[in-house]
């Protein structure tokens, strides 16, 4: 679809990355660590200072505590860290419980490494996890279970008592469960953001992950990282090893400076994506979508059966040529099809001049 926006100049609301960079001090330090001297192999594990600050993050933020000479591994984004954590964890069969829709990594990353997914969906227009659904999910041959929340691209927050339900299943089945927390700060409306490993009896089985791709608006710089326990940490260090071995040296000082001293940043922006979720939002309600508001990332989801579709990819293909917009059709997301057929993702990370101009385009082909 971004191939799709460049070709007809269309306003680019599928791809979720901002169109602002993050703080400049820490685009300085990148900048100082290339001309210092800072281009060779950093340690597969990441620099210490990096792992120090991702440590004292999770220490500040939620009363985490971790060592960060075995329990921190730093990876070319969450992606690698999604990928090694699946290859390292999943056996050939062992079956992998996870949220639907799926950010796009999950099905490729499971199939990589043998596995089978057991899709649970989040269904509109509520997108919460349905307790029984998940509980039918787990069979004997279960072995990981991959969660996102925030969720992309629902947007919604998974509640204690969701985390509960997930938590009292891993404890009951003994599973690893694999918590992909990119957007861990990008929550709205004062909505909290739990990390599950913070619930009783899930330390020393949950593998969390993150990135300062969406917390700083660096996407490109792919600098994301795995923490828990260090038996689990040590396997998915093993698995990174013969991904990427090691990644971004001047780009790990930076992350750490950021982490130390650019603390609110991530508030600043969570506030302005707030704004920016409730132009969009408000926006395509007043043209008569069916608009699921989301409580945290990037991203705010629409039924289009309104606008005689049926089917949400026809609604996309067409939109470029129609309306000059971009946008997702969710199925593709989806393994229930039905599911997620009717809806649309619509990223609004972007400036307000340009969802603006995006919502003027919309309404002038409506
Ligand atoms: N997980 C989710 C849920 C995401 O939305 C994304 C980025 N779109 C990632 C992981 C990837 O993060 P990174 O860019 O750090 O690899």
């Amino acid at each position: 679809m971004s191939a799709l926006a460049a070709r007809t100049g269309a306003i680019n609301l599928g791809q979720g990355f901002p169109d602002e960079d993050g703080p400049a001090t820490v685009i300085e330090v990148a900048a100082r660590s290339l001309t210092s001297g800072c281009n060779q192999y950093p340690p597969g594990i990441g620099i210490p200072e990096l792992r120090l600050a991702i440590a004292a993050h999770q220490q500040r933020h939620y009363g985490i505590t971790l060592e960060p000479d075995t329990q921190v591994v730093v990876t070319a984004g969450a992606t690698e860290a999604i990928a090694a954590a699946m290859l390292a964890l999943v056996n050939p069969g062992d079956e992998v419980v996870v949220l639907e829709p799926y950010y796009d990594s999950y099905t490729a990353t499971i199939a990589m490494a043998g596995g089978v997914r057991r899709p649970v969906t989040l269904r509109a227009p509520n997108f919460r996890v349905d307790a029984g659904e998940l509980r039918a999910a787990v069979t004997p041959r279960t072995r990981v279970m991959l969660i996102n929340s925030p969720h992309n691209p629902t947007g919604t927050v998974l509640t204690r008592a969701e985390l509960e339900v997930i938590a009292e299943l891993a404890i009951e089945h003994d599973l690893v469960v694999v918590t992909d927390e990119v957007y861990e700060h990008l929550t709205f409306d004062s909505v909290p953001h739990i990390p599950l490993t913070t619930l009783p009896g899930m330390a020393e089985r949950t593998v969390t992950i993150s990135s300062q791709g969406k917390s700083f608006s660096f996407t490109g710089w792919k600098v994301g990282w795995v923490t828990g326990p260090a038996d689990l940490v040590a396997t998915v260090l093993a698995a990174k090893q013969w991904l990427t071995y090691t990644n971004a040296a001047p780009l790990q000082p930076a992350v750490a400076y950021g982490l130390e001293h650019e603390q609110e940043y991530p508030h600043r922006l969570a506030a302005s994506l707030q704004r920016k979720r409730d132009l969009l939002c408000d926006g395509l309600t007043e043209l008569g979508f069916e608009v699921f508001r989301p409580q945290g990332t990037y991203f705010a989801m629409t039924d289009v059966r309104g606008f005689g579709y049926e089917d949400a990819m026809a609604y996309c293909l067409a939109l470029p040529e129609r309306a000059g917009v971009v946008a997702i059709p969710a199925q593709v997301f989806y393994d229930d099809q039905e599911a997620g057929r009717h809806l649309v993702r619509w990223a609004f990370c972007k400036q307000e001049s340009v969802l603006t101009e995006a919502l003027d385009r919309l309404r002038g082909a409506s």
